[in-house]
């Protein structure tokens, strides 16, 4: 549906997560039309808006700013304008900012629109071989041991699959906590590096994919999944 005026609004628009080709054609179309684009890294996104043909600058909404972008946006919105929002990859508001400026569209009852399209959780829960009917989106774990050992054992009856993002320094160390709480038969889905290059969707027991991550690059962007207590393959 072509949306060359876009009507006052936030735009929640989801971008690629590797592969510029999964960009969306109202995507395009939005990121080309509104009045207004905010993203995360500027820099970062002006690769995509060059692959995709649109000449504009964005104006910068990250983790330090987006209080007071939000309420730069809600007055824009008020003031007649259409306000859209990318973050680096994928989904915004997902592990990436958005949320604030969502609530804060919200309270002042401006109308939020969501412009769907790429993200990694769901990308690697539809292709992981691991139940689908229920998940629950972890985000980030914390960066101290204990704490993510917490977060393990409050989880282990758990009866959805359990979806965790990850970075490439402390994939090693997620995956050794895993074993120590959840066991090495529990089945778990590395999704390493979805729709890049390197794509790679090893599904097995902890041991096994542990094993076969050894042998290869742990380099990469990941995501997590665990499934629950008794689930086999
Ligand atoms: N907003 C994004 C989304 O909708 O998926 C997530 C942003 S979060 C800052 C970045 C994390 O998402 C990475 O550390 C990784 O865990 C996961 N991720 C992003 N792109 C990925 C990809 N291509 N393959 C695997 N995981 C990815």
């Amino acid at each position: 549906m072509p949306e060359n005026n876009a009507e006052p609004a936030l735009y929640l628009i989801a971008t690629p997560i590797g592969n510029l080709g999964d960009v969306t054609l109202r995507a395009i179309q939005l990121l080309g039309s509104v009045d207004r684009l905010y993203a995360e890294d500027t820099r970062h996104s002006q690769r995509l808006l060059q692959a995709i043909g649109v000449d504009r600058q964005a104006l910068p909404c990250h983790e330090h700013n987006e209080q007071a972008v939000a309420s730069d946006i809600t007055r824009a919105i008020q003031n007649g304008l259409s306000c859209g929002l990318i973050s680096d990859a994928g989904t915004p508001g997902i592990s990436d900012p958005g949320f604030r400026v969502v609530r804060a569209c919200t309270a002042a009852g401006l109308k939020v629109i969501p412009v769907p399209g790429p993200n990694a959780a769901v990308a690697a829960l539809s292709a992981s071989g691991l139940p689908t009917d229920q998940f629950l989106f972890m985000g980030f774990l914390p960066p101290r041991r204990a704490a993510r050992l917490r977060v393990f054992e409050a989880h282990i009856e758990q009866s959805a699959t359990l979806v965790f993002y990850e970075s490439t320094h402390r994939i090693d160390k997620f995956l050794e906590d895993a074993e120590s709480i959840f066991g090495p038969e529990r089945i778990i889905c590395l999704a390493r590096e979805l729709t890049k290059r390197h794509e790679t969707l090893l599904t097995g027991t902890i041991l096994e994919v542990r094993q076969a991550l050894g042998k290869g690059s742990s380099k990469g962007e990941f995501v997590v999944l665990i499934a629950k207590s008794g689930y086999t393959l």
